[in-house]
């Protein structure tokens, strides 16, 4: 058995994707008798700054004999890859082993690939040490996540995509697809397929925007509804389809860590008490400060997560929660959060037992005095206050979700779920 790892074909302005590349390999791989097992789709660190968008490496399980698979995958990156762009630089490691015999240092070497930094020296050395063929073009950049993706099996919580691609000659025009057999296929297999549409804002979230081969990405939790949802979607011609597995949709990327010790360039999961009011600012942010003992984070929601701001802008001080995202100048990007307790009260000048009106302090230490009734009490009055949110979990919209970040519908979270559909 042979392990194939490519990353870093693409670039920010070209009409590449690495998973097309993969996409192209596995065929060639068919084209020559070999067989191919699975294509795997792995997201990498979301918050490393040299990504081209969302960090995603591609791995093939074939019986291609390792010579021959590394000669095609060669091959096609020479002739496919935007090398040449300043920040395309491709890489591609083969494996002579199978997938389920992967090197304890090479696990390891993918583990951190998801959730650290690495460069790639350790890559180049790692290879070296077992022996992998591989090259690196340009700075060779791109070895760090092909290895990631040699690495990678068997996945903890596999979850599914099925990726069509364009004829090459529309690739940069306008996509048709009909929103209507979108939300159709979408809406029968919701929810093992997720984060296809926004059902609330009546958005196809499956068709990007953007110049690459993709026409469209249909994501769940099984290899058979994705294929099924996939196919129904009308629109124009499909060039090639595949159908990989991946882990996005899984949160592999957040380390569980206290709010003391994070640091920038990296996501995570902590817990704090909510130290501001929610703030919204210029350009529509909304920002609060969590805290816990001495430590302090500024938590972020930005304006493309839309209506999730609402359920930030209704925590009060006091609140206590579990937070997720990345961390990226002093400041966490909420991707969710969990109400763990609610602050339910707030405190005001006691009522006149007679008049009922709000009384007036009496001075340092003296209580509160109504000036018409001359009535006194001691301290403030305790009140009940109105809450928007409940106990459990709140997310950004399928329109806002990182790849890699779990949705709530998928279930296993902690606490109750408010899933955005
Ligand atoms: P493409 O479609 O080209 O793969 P992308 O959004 O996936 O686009 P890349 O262009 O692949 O982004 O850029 C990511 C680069 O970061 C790759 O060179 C990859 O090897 C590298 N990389 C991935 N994970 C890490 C990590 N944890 N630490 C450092 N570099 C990483």
């Amino acid at each position: 058995m042979t392990v194939v790892g490519v990353d870093d074909t693409d670039s920010r302005t070209g009409g590449m994707c690495t998973t097309y590349l993969g996409a192209l390999l596995a065929d060639s791989l068919r084209a020559a008798g070999a067989t191919v097992e699975r294509l795997l789709l792995l997201r990498c660190n979301p918050a490393v700054p040299h990504k081209t968008r969302g960090n995603a490496a591609v791995g093939l399980h074939t019986d291609c004999e390792p010579g021959r698979a590394f000669a095609l995958a060669r091959g096609l990156i020479e002739e496919h890859a935007m090398v040449g762009d300043p920040n395309t630089n491709p890489g591609l490691v083969v494996a002579p082993h199978g997938s389920d015999a992967v090197p304890g240092t090479v696990a390891e070497f993918a583990r951190r690939a998801v959730t650290g930094h690495l460069d790639t020296e350790e890559a180049r050395e790692l290879c070296s040490d077992h022996e992998y063929r591989f090259s690196g073009w340009e700075n060779g950049r791109g070895l760090i996540g092909a290895l990631a993706a040699v690495g990678s099996w068997p996945l903890p919580d596999p979850t599914y995509e099925r990726i069509a691609y364009r004829e090459r000659e529309r690739w940069g025009t306008d996509r048709e697809v009909d929103p209507d057999s979108v939300f159709a296929a979408a809406d029968a297999f919701y929810p093992r397929v997720w984060d296809t549409v926004d059902r609330e804002t009546g958005e196809v979230v499956c068709v990007p925007n953007t110049p690459c081969p993709v026409l469209s990405g249909i994501r769940g939790d099984d290899p058979g509804s994705v294929a099924v949802v996939a196919d129904r979607i009308e629109g124009e011609s499909v060039e090639r389809a595949e159908t990989f597995v991946t882990n996005q949709g899984t949160d592999a990327h957040l380390g569980e860590t206290p709010l003391s010790a994070l640091r920038g360039g990296y996501c995570y999961r902590s817990d704090g008490r909510v130290a501001s009011e929610p703030e919204t600012r210029e350009g529509g942010h909304v920002f609060f400060t969590l805290e816990e003992g001495e430590a302090r984070i500024r938590c972020a929601a930005f304006e493309p997560t839309k209506r999730f701001r609402d359920r930030v802008r209704a925590l009060r001080p006091g609140d206590r929660l579990a937070v997720c995202g990345e961390v990226s100048g002093g400041t966490l990007k909420l991707e969710k959060f969990a109400v763990r307790e609610l602050n339910r009260f707030r405190y005001r000048n006691p009522r006149c037992p007679d008049c009922g009106r709000s009384m007036e302090s009496a001075g340092r230490k003296q209580g509160y005095r109504c000036r018409e009734c001359r009535t006194s009490a001691l301290g403030k009055e305790r009140v009940e206050v109105d809450r928007d949110l409940g106990i459990g979990w709140y997310e950004v919209p399928p329109t806002a979700r990182r790849h890699v970040a779990k949705p709530l519908v998928r279930g296993g979270f902690d606490a109750p779920v408010h899933p955005e559909r």
